[in-house]
């Protein structure tokens, strides 16, 4: 009897397993042919099939007609359904929430946002995030698509596991359980992590289409924390509290910093090193960025030693994770630009040849690549095990 089970069991397991391996391909791919399908798999093609007409009926794939120069027939390809569901996405940020849609395919299609001080009581902010969540969830609705559920993206220390958010030392707030609140709210599953995780994860999904697995994201603003993709996979590390790079210790005598140790990396690059090195603690992006481009060289001066003490940490990073990419974003965007060569130079003279030799090192494009990143939490959970969606659309 026992062995019946568990071959029962293992049956369950492998179905669950292809169809994650061909719900994951299509979206790397976009569309592919049954055959090609089941030949880039390792599977039978009488397996790949039947999974493949489970997820048509599921309404999570769909199958189009494609006419190949001179073949008489038309030929059929597979992709996800646009319309298989759409995943909400939601940032709160020091001074900003953002609320985003993206549909099963992984394309947005709706984003707003609204800015917020960090002065405003903490109620205050989560019935302004709410507010944004439930006009997505009207958009979608009005649009009769069906919510898959609500990804979100916070600045600190995340218990994505609880869905708690622990500290949040920006804004202050402690042990904000924020998952179960939101799913008896909206009565949808809701996912929480770091905002550097959820970064990581948009860009990986969305920029970089899943081509590089081994990536680290760092969102360098008033705190910095690292967004780790490896082997393909966010790492969380033991309590789900990894990647807070910006105390990466660089300076034995350092600055003291907001986490009551000293010589942190952030206090050497992040905004807090800004204000202090150029003595302006107001200073705004936007201003440092044009006195940058009419070359100022005070300002300039300040920057490179910026860009050196970032490169460094990065060296560090490029050594222990031999990262395929490294991509540089955060509130400090507007003039992360101004450092990248420097930064790139220090990794190209101080990381070793070998684990440094496929590296390459960005400044993000976008400035949504977290709130985006938080709705695929939403959509990388379902792709990794699709039957409980595919067995309540049925
Ligand atoms: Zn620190």
């Amino acid at each position: 009897m026992q062995r019946v089970k568990d071959k029962k069991a293992d049956q369950v397991t492998v179905r669950r397993l292809n169809m994650s391996a061909i719900l994951k391909l299509l979206r790397e791919r976009g569309t592919l042919a049954r055959a090609d399908l089941a030949k880039e798999l390792g599977m039978t093609r009488n397996t790949a099939s039947n999974i493949v007409t489970e997820l048509l009926q599921a309404g999570v794939v769909i199958e189009t007609e494609y006419r190949r120069q001179g073949a008489g027939r038309p030929g059929l390809l597979l992709e996800l359904a646009p319309t298989g569901g759409f995943a909400i996405g939601a940032e709160i940020d020091i001074s900003r929430i953002i609320v985003t849609i993206v549909d099963f395919k992984g394309k947005m299609l709706w984003e707003e946002s609204t800015q917020t001080n960090p002065a405003q009581p903490q109620g205050e902010i989560i019935a302004m995030a709410e507010q944004l969540v439930q006009g997505a969830l009207d958009w979608g609705a009005g649009e009769s698509l069906k919510p898959l559920g609500i990804g979100v993206g916070l600045a600190g220390l995340v218990d994505a596991e609880a869905g708690n958010l622990t500290y949040a030392p920006t804004l202050n707030w402690k042990n904000v359980p924020l998952k179960s609140m939101w799913e008896e709210k909206f009565g949808l599953t809701v996912y929480l992590d770091n905002e550097a995780n959820t970064a990581a994860l948009g860009y990986y999904a969305y920029a970089d289409l899943f081509s590089a697995r081994n990536l680290a994201y760092l969102s360098i603003g008033v705190g910095m924390a690292a967004g780790l993709i490896l082997e393909g996979h966010i790492f969380r590390g033991s309590g789900g509290f990894a990647g807070q790079a910006g105390h990466m210790k660089i300076r034995p005598d350092g600055e003291p910093c907001s986490c009551g140790d000293h010589g942190c990396w952030v206090t050497e690059v992040g905004f807090p090193a800004l204000a202090r090195k150029t003595g302006q603690p107001e200073i705004a992006l936007e201003d440092a960025a044009r006195l940058l481009r009419n070359n100022d060289e005070t300002l300039w001066a300040v920057i490179d030693e910026m860009a050196e003490m970032l490169g460094l940490g990065i060296v560090n990073l490029v050594n222990l994770f031999n990262l395929d990419r490294i991509i540089l974003g955060g509130a400090l965007r507007p003039i992360l630009p101004f450092m990248i060569e420097k930064v790139r130079a220090t990794v190209d003279q101080r990381a070793l040849r070998q684990p440094r030799r496929n590296v390459k090192i960005k400044v993000s494009g976008r400035d949504d690549d977290s709130v985006f990143g938080a709705a695929y939490l939403v959509l990388e959970t379902i792709m990794n095990d699709p039957v409980p969606l595919v067995r309540s659309q049925r």
